[in-house]
């Protein structure tokens, strides 16, 4: 049994489904010899578009930041144009009659071993080189055609070190019914997909990877981060019996759905969702949102070798505004950075992913990638309500430069006549601490705040957020944290203008309380810690709300302010 951190609850037993270095399962496949010579044009192809692709990066960045990062490149091109390795697939294939995805997994793996026992920090440099052609080939080839996960005819337990957010996204529910890694933590992308997903993950178990086989038995408690290897058969019985209290316990959560998210005292909040694809939308309203609270539009960008069009945009964010009309979809504007990495950028590796190059400093640098979302975010505007949420905003200026670039997309759009809501609110994501400070300032000049607390705790508590080792750090009832909470929403209702949160510290029933008494106008949470947070706040009044919150605010430490509200708790819900 392993313990890790639950991400995602629920419990799933079925078997194990490793992904191998490449992120991506190959299969082998016997082939006719009349089909050798189509495999190989297949592989010289693939091989010529990764070179393309490789040189098209190099050129990129060397005008763009300089030619002393775009050396690494040499050593791709060199490993795509070494014929030794080339004959090797050639040689490989032909012999044992295998598809090219395996003969070429197989000789890459055997460089990467070659590389990993030479005693020269050089060489062994090399072998993150080899992995990274190793995969630019093998998407290529797999665009094609061969066998990936997505494919895969039964229900799988995914298994990895850590799995990207873009394979995440490619997971389709009914084959891959729960996963675990090795690393992450609860606020990872990974773990957010998850439960996007509904599917039951554990993150951060260590080895977990190379403690299982395919086809070995798991059983995953996302709600508890408990990893069973192989079971017994006393074991499962156990297991199955919880989850069958867990989907009971589901049941009568959901019974609150139709119910409106109101205090004892009658003080309403508005709770909507957190929505990374358009086709979550109906799973949102089955969970009783009323709007989506933060659409995350990264997804898109990604398992992708272009960029999104703007018509592609379009469609989907009309599709989503036409869902949930007449509530209203908050549209954040590309996050990219940090733990979402997208395939298609390439962006240079970074020492501090999540202090770099990112989110509204990407889009700013980059107006003609941010226009087009704008563009097509204003388009749909005209079909439903919706706002624009700008990500990582951590000065005025950026916010300026954010909103004159709208203010021009909008004029093109009016000179052409083309119809957009022109009172579209534009909301600004109080992420980062120096937001959180001068939030004053900011509030002059947009519409709403929306706190994500994901970031805004990793940078105000200097915790990375997907380091599990660190994991016991990360904690949302930091007394800093509540106090930054309290000031950004005090000087938000001060200026006049709402106040929501759609962080992952929204969905804890403990927290939420602590959350409506600071004020907190609107809480998006994703859609199933939905019917949690609406029972938290439908049984306590907000006058009680408030004396806990003020007297928790005058505690020293997390652990004093969550046993004193989880004792006041214990009266009214069963947490
Ligand atoms: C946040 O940072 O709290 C947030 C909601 O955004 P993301 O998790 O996408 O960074
Ligand atoms: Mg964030």
């Amino acid at each position: 049994m392993l313990k890790g951190i639950g991400v995602s609850p629920g419990i799933v037993i079925g078997k194990a489904f490793l992904l191998d270095s490449q992120d991506i399962a190959i299969s082998k496949e016997r082939i006719s010899e009349a089909k050798i010579s189509e495999e190989i044009a297949r592989f010289e192809e693939a091989m010529t578009q990764a070179r393309c692709e490789v040189l098209d990066i190099q050129k990129k960045i060397n005008q763009e930041i300089g030619i002393e990062h775009s050396d690494i490149f040499n050593a791709h091109l060199l490993i795509l144009e070494d014929r030794t390795l080339i004959e090797e697939v050639i040689g490989k294939l032909k012999k044992e009659k295998v598809n090219i995805e395996y003969a070429f997994s197989k000789v890459l793996k055997k460089y990467i071993q070659i590389f990993s026992k030479i005693d020269d920090e050089y060489l062994k440099e090399r072998v993150s080189d080899v992995k990274d052609v190793g995969k630019r080939v093998m998407r290529k080839l797999l665009d094609k055609k061969a066998q990936t996960l997505v494919d895969w005819k039964e229900e799988v337990i995914v298994v990895d070190h850590d799995i990207s957010p873009s394979d995440t996204a490619l997971m389709r529910k009914e084959r891959v019914i729960g996963f675990v890694t090795d690393i992450g933590g609860r606020t990872s992308h990974t773990a957010i997909m998850a439960r996007a997903l509904e599917i039951p993950a554990v993150v951060g178990l260590g080895t977990v990877s190379r403690q299982v086989k395919s086809g070995d038995i798991l059983i995953v408690n996302g709600s508890q981060g408990i990893v069973v290897i192989n079971p017994d058969k006393a074991t499962i019985k156990k297991y199955q019996e919880e989850r069958k209290k867990f989907e009971k316990f589901l049941k009568e959560l959901n019974k609150l759905k139709k119910l409106p998210a109101e205090t004892l005292d009658g003080h309403k909040v508005e709770l909507s969702a957190n929505i990374e694809l358009p086709s979550e939308v109906h799973s949102v309203i089955a969970h009783g949102a009323k709007g989506i609270g933060l659409y995350r539009t990264e997804f898109f960008y990604m398992n992708r070798q272009d960029l999104p069009t703007e018509e592609e945009h379009f469609q989907a964010y009309r599709q989503v505004a036409q869902a949930v009309v007449p509530y209203s979809v908050i549209i954040r504007t590309l996050d990219l950075g940090g733990d979402k990495f997208l395939s298609h950028f390439e962006i240079p590796r970074e020492i501090n992913p999540f202090l770099g190059w990112r989110a509204i400093r990407f889009c700013l640098a980059r107006p003609d990638i941010f226009k087009t979302q704008l563009r097509a975010i204003l388009r749909a505007s005209a079909y439903g309500n919706l706002k624009i949420m700008y990500p990582m905003i951590s000065g005025l200026e950026e916010l300026r430069s954010a909103n004159d670039i709208l203010k021009l997309v909008k004029k093109d759009l009016r000179e052409t006549n083309t119809p957009f809501d022109e009172s579209i609110e534009v909301g600004v994501m109080i992420e980062t601490p120096s937001a959180a400070l001068i939030c004053d300032i900011l509030a002059k000049e947009t519409n709403f705040f929306s706190i994500g607390t994901n970031d805004l705790i990793q940078y105000s508590l200097a915790v990375d957020r997907s380091n599990e080792k660190i994991a016991y750090l990360y904690e949302p009832a930091h007394p800093a944290i509540l106090r930054l909470i309290k000031h950004i929403i005090d000087t938000g209702h001060k200026a006049g203008i709402w106040v929501g949160l759609c962080g992952e510290m929204g969905s804890d029933p403990l927290l939420v309380i602590l959350l409506l008494g600071l004020g907190l106008d609107e809480f998006s949470a994703s859609s199933i810690a939905l019917p949690q947070i609406k029972r938290a706040i439908r049984s306590v009044s907000l006058k009680e709300a408030k004396e806990i919150t003020s007297r928790a605010l005058r505690l020293s430490s997390a652990e004093e302010i969550k046993e004193f509200v989880a004792q006041r708790l214990k009266k009214l819900i069963r947490i």
